[in-house]
């Protein structure tokens, strides 16, 4: 009880009946939704939390084509900046930083970053997740240079149109990823540095059945090049240290994301990957009072229109919520 009148006493103490954690589509339009319901939630937008900007993942690409409302597309940034817009129109309280630590054992639940401590009687969790991307020679040069980590995302766009293309990984995400783009590139190769896939095996047998798919492997990238964007890789066999020149105009990383929830210490119920869990239809998550929205409880969907849409669903979760317990 002491440290819990002296965190109140602190002046940078904070009281806040809803605590946002997050900064992409999801806590976005959460705080939108909670801000216009007269909320007035406090939103933790992150510094460099994951080595991204504030906004999250679209702050990392181009072209955002497939949000609605946008018939020529929106960059990724300016897309972000408008949806922080909207938040602190309807009176969002922003601050641009990380959480380190939550406490969710006892209400109200606390949260902390470097110089703020916030006392909220409810908390959504949209910290997101983060593609896992390899590093070599050209990889960073060539990033939405024909470097991607989402081919749902950039798959459709006119340079990769008809062009060889090239998929590294070899889980149930390679593979469908690989199957995607059968319908944009002449020819797709998967680069796997085993001889065998982790993916189950409907999945293989559908991508190693397409006539345009050819699998390179214990195969690793050594070198990505180009002029303006990319033009090709290197592609060394592991076994025999043979290195081929692979001519190939896009190259999508599918090896994984990693959803943002060290933080969490572990106090929420999280999958065999590492997502939060939610009950199935809603944001509720394993501590009452607890929302989670976005992808760091989705690694099926993984878009910014989902990621938005559990948004609003975990701002309504918790308005209904904060009415119950009055
Ligand atoms: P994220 O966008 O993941 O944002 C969460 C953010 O919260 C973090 O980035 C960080 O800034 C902040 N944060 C994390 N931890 C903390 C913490 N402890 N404290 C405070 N803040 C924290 N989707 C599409 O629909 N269309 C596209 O064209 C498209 N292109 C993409 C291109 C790329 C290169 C990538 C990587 C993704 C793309 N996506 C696209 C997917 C889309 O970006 C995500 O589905 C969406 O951004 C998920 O939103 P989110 O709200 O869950 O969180």
């Amino acid at each position: 009880a002491a440290k819990f009148i002296s965190m109140v006493s602190d002046p940078q103490s904070l009281k806040t009946r809803l605590c946002i954690i997050g900064s992409g589509p999801a806590a976005h339009t959460a705080a939108i939704y909670a801000a216009r319901a007269e909320l007035k939630p406090i939103l933790f937008e992150g510094w460099l939390a994951n080595d991204i900007a504030p906004g999250g993942q679209l702050t990392t690409t181009s072209e955002v084509e497939n949000f609605p409302g946008f018939p020529n597309g929106v960059a990724g940034i300016e897309l972000m900046d408008k949806c922080r817009a909207q938040s602190l129109r309807f009176g969002t309280q922003i601050f641009t930083e990380t959480v380190s630590k939550v406490e969710f054992s006892t209400t109200p639940f606390k949260i902390l970053s470097d110089s703020k401590r916030v006392l909220a009687d409810s908390v959504i969790v949209a910290t997101g997740a983060v593609a896992k991307r390899l590093t070599f020679p050209g990889s960073e040069v060539f990033w939405n240079r024909g470097i991607s980590s989402c081919a749902v995302c950039d798959g459709a766009a006119p340079i990769f149109r008809n062009k060889p293309l090239a998929v590294i990984g070899g889980g149930d995400s390679a593979m469908e990823e690989a199957t995607f783009l059968t319908k944009y590139g002449s020819k797709i190769y998967i680069i796997h540095r085993r001889n065998e896939f982790r993916a189950s095996k409907i999945m293989q047998s559908r991508a190693l059945s397409n006539p345009k798919i050819e699998v390179l492997w214990n195969s690793v990238v050594v070198e990505a090049y180009g002029e303006r964007s990319l033009g090709g890789l290197k592609v060394k066999n592991v076994v025999n240290s043979e290195v081929l020149d692979l001519k190939v105009w896009g190259l999508f990383f599918a090896i994984g994301h990693e959803p943002a929830t060290k933080f969490l210490g572990g106090q929420l119920k999280l999958d065999s990957d590492g997502y939060v869990i939610t009950n199935p239809g809603t944001t509720q998550t394993s501590i009452k009072g607890v929302f989670a929205a976005g992808d760091v409880q989705d690694k099926k969907y993984r878009q910014a229109i989902t990621a938005a849409g559990t948004g609003c669903m975990a701002a309504l979760d918790a308005e209904h919520y904060l009415q119950e317990i009055g």
